[in-house]
């Protein structure tokens, strides 16, 4: 098993493991971006957020929601943010899945995930919205 989260989740290399289920597994991340920063992975090796089998995604964004207020609550925290880099070209270097849960003070000097775009926006949104409702059906 090569996937490093495949071998935490099997309990074959350390890690600060926050909370464990059946379907997921919860740990703290070795360089965390601020105190508490927790990452919620599915058992099951999936790379991507649409490799996820219906209930490995409900299992997933379950224990998120169960465990954002619990990490807010230890660190003493006034929010979360909570994101996910889906895909090698969003800057996700494990290809496993995982959820950062990460605790956020109003002066911690972090932005909101809007500041991680430039927004280089090109077409109308009711041009978007009709492509995208298109292949969702
Ligand atoms: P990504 O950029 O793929 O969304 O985030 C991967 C995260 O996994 C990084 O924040 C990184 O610090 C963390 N990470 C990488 N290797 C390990 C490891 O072996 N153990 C733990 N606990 N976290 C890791
Ligand atoms: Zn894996």
């Amino acid at each position: 098993m090569s996937c490093i989260f495949c071998r935490i989740v099997a309990g074959e290399i350390p890690a600060e493991v926050v909370a464990r289920e059946p379907e997921v597994t919860a740990f703290l991340d070795v360089q965390p971006l601020a105190d508490g920063h927790v990452l919620v992975v599915p058992r099951a090796h999936a790379a991507c957020v649409e490799d996820l089998e219906q209930a490995e995604a409900d299992a997933l964004f379950r224990a998120v929601v169960r465990l954002a207020g619990p990490v807010r609550e230890a660190l003493g925290a006034a929010g979360t943010t909570i994101g996910v880099n889906n895909g090698e070209a969003t800057g996700q270097t494990i290809p496993h899945v995982h959820v950062h849960i990460v605790p956020r003070w109003p002066d911690d000097g972090a932005g909101s995930i809007h500041t991680i775009f430039p927004r280089r926006t090109r077409r109308p949104l009711g041009e978007v919205a009709a492509a995208i409702r298109r292949v969702v059906g």
